[in-house]
């Protein structure tokens, strides 16, 4: 039996280990980072937390004896990614990435690009605007450094300790939201700008859908830089090919 390991955080990490949980050839492990105070339930058995670096990693893949490696992690998760390639190539153990496209803008789309969360606090401008901030919770505090905004900030949990700014509203909850709900929130706040990870998949692009609809200017992080592996762009790509993952070397060692 082999010992899948799918390293989560996202939609479709949960969806390939529904895909997998029935399966007698397989035993599926799904990692979580442990962000999240009430992570959505798993079809397979969770481990919880980070692995200490590559070397935690690289020594996990072999005490649980793992044979093939999904990096099933968010696309703006760029140190994990980094190491689970880091690790995988070390122990021999195959990888692949599960990562959903990455959207591109279309007619309508006011989009400005820029690399980083630094970019983005000052593609915002000098002048007061009114945010839409839907970029989860690590990074927000970045904006404290332009406080004439009015922001509205929207995370899983919620953003402790407060964003240090004269005007933040603050919206807790989890995806999928729809174009609709997503447009009349963007009206009711009056937002004239989004600030939005590119994220790709469906679960979140009704905010940019919306924004197109109403005018509304979307400043775009960037994608980080990932490790050059194996990639899969949906859940189906991803089973296919671990049905035809060669077995590990025997002389993988530990
Ligand atoms: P990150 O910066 O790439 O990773 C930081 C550290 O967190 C890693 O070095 C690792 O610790 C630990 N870690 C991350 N993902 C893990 C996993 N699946 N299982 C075990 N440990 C993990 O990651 P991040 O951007 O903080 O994201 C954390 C988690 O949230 C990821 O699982 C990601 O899929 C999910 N997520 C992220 C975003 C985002 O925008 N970044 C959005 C949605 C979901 P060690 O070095 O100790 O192993």
């Amino acid at each position: 039996m082999r010992h899948i390991l799918i390293l989560g955080g996202t939609s479709e990490a949960r969806q390939l280990a529904g895909r997998l949980a029935d399966r007698r050839d397989l035993k599926v492990t799904l990692s979580l980072a442990g962000r999240t105070a009430h992570p959505a339930a798993q079809p397979v058995p969770v481990r919880v937390g980070g692995f200490g670096g590559i070397d935690g990693l690289a020594a996990y893949l072999a005490n649980q004896h793992i044979d093939v490696l999904v990096d099933a992690t968010h696309p703006y998760a760029a140190t994990m990614a980094a190491h689970a390639a880091e690790a995988a190539a070390r122990m021999k153990v195959p990888i692949v990435a599960l990562r959903r496209k990455a959207w591109t803008a279309i007619a309508g789309d006011n989009w400005m690009e820029v690399a980083d969360i630094g970019g983005a606090v000052v593609a915002l401008g000098a002048s007061p605007r009114r945010v839409f901030l839907a970029i989860g919770r690590k990074e927000v505090g970045a904006f404290a450094t332009a406080p004439q905004h009015d922001y509205l900030i929207r995370s899983v949990d919620p953003v402790e300790p407060p964003l240090d700014v004269p005007r933040a509203a603050y919206i807790v909850a989890r995806g999928p939201f729809s174009e609709d709900d997503e447009r009349a929130l963007l009206g009711q706040h009056r937002i004239d700008v989004v600030v939005a990870k590119n994220s790709g998949g469906k679960a979140t692009k009704g905010k940019i859908a919306a924004a197109r609809a109403l005018g509304i200017k979307v400043v775009m992080l960037r994608r980080p830089a990932l490790p050059d592996v194996l990639t899969a762009d949906t859940v189906q790509d991803a089973v296919a090919w671990l049905d035809h993952v060669p077995a590990p070397p025997p002389d993988r060692g530990v």
